[in-house]
């Protein structure tokens, strides 16, 4: 039996393809998702939106059909599209006096711990101010040759509901639910209604990428349930094109599929966790035993250091935890099995004596 009665917070991400119809946003959607939102705000709960759209909006203004389009023109699409989406999205909620607020992250926005506490902040106070804030990415200035991009919404959506410590994440799709096998290609295909444990054979049935003008396909969903399951946050993943589909999943009807949480880690481990690398270090296994039992990293287990970051980098330490370097790359090739006393020696006085301290090490399986 689900149970949302005490879900307070609640993200619900909506897709590009449960948003469309014939390649416009379908404005009766949009009312109904409206009124339905409206009822939870109702109920003394907070809602934030996080719409994909933009893109699709843009190709149709411009008469792109379902023609495939490059980076610039997705750029310059989302740069048209946004503003329409926006547009429709504040005449639906306008209808319930409900003020919408605009917000566009970057996938650096979310690295960055200033520039993610400021965004933290910026939804609190709408929050407060019973606003919906209704997200998206960024599209026009990031990119996923420059490392700024999430590309999918699925990501961004877990991201935002994990930064927000939100009790629920609703993802409105064009799917019903995670199945054992792909539907579209096996009509036998089974319905798979709780999963408590995202194992290696979920992740390898997930398939690949969804829709034209959307990003995300199953693949990105898992992605995002295994955020969201680290943030003690309970995802359900469910056709947002079923009558009053929200306020039913709220109501604890068996919709689509729920992905329990697994732990709810500190704030900083989210953030580690969920941070792009910049490196690798790998160390032996004697080093890796040392900081499964929360043990700091020392130099003495390093064996080899790749790519090029900074201090306070988030890299990864094999391919199993992530950790927040006390060093730059060029230090800890210079540290390279050297014993902690000569960290001070090699690097003045002032340094830490050990390359990661436990608290700065998350390990990513659970
Ligand atoms: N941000 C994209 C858009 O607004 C959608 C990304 C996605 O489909 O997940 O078009």
């Amino acid at each position: 039996m689900r149970n949302f009665s005490q879900a307070k917070r609640i993200v619900i991400k909506i897709g590009t393809n449960t948003l469309t119809q014939d390649g416009g946003v379908d404005a009766g959607y949009v009312r109904r998702i409206a009124g339905q939102i409206n009822s939870l705000l109702q109920t003394n709960r907070q809602v934030v939106t996080i719409t994909s759209g933009a893109i699709g909006m843009g190709a149709n203004k411009l008469a792109l059909g379902d023609k495939v389009i490059n980076t610039k023109m997705r750029q310059a699409c989302a740069a048209i599209g946004q503003p329409l989406l926006m547009a429709e999205y504040r005449k639906s909620f306008a209808r319930f006096s409900i003020t919408v607020a605009q917000v566009l992250v970057t996938a650096e926005v979310l690295n960055n711990r200033k520039t993610y506490l400021n965004l933290q902040n910026s939804i609190e106070t709408l929050l407060k101010l019973n606003v919906v804030p209704i997200l998206n990415e960024n599209d026009s200035v990031s990119t996923e040759e420059i490392g700024t991009a999430f590309g999918d919404n699925d990501r961004l959506s877990a991201l935002v509901a994990s930064k927000i410590d939100a009790d629920l994440l609703i993802m409105l799709s064009d799917i019903d639910a995670l199945y054992d096998k792909n539907p579209r290609k096996f009509p036998g295909a089974e319905m798979i209604r709780t999963v408590y444990e995202i194992t290696d054979k979920i992740k390898r049935s997930a398939g690949g990428k969804g829709s034209t003008h959307g990003v995300g396909g199953m693949k990105t969903k898992i992605e995002a349930a295994m955020i969201a399951a680290n943030a003690g946050c309970r995802m359900v993943l469910a056709n947002g094109r079923k009558k009053d589909v929200i306020g039913r999943i709220i109501a604890g009807e068996e919709i689509g599929t729920i992905f329990m949480p697994k732990r709810k880690l500190s704030n900083r481990s989210r953030w580690i966790l969920n941070s792009t690398t910049a490196g690798v270090i790998n160390i032996d296994d004697g080093a890796m035993k040392a900081v499964g039992s929360r043990k700091s990293l020392l130099p003495s287990g390093i064996i080899s250091v790749r790519g090029t970051f900074e201090k306070g980098d988030v890299v990864m330490l094999n391919d199993k935890a992530k950790a927040v370097t006390n060093f730059n790359s060029t230090e800890l090739n210079s540290l390279i099995g050297k014993h902690t006393s000569e960290i001070r020696k090699l690097l003045g006085s002032n340094r830490r004596d050990v390359i990661a301290i436990p608290e700065d090490i998350v390990f990513l399986d659970y």
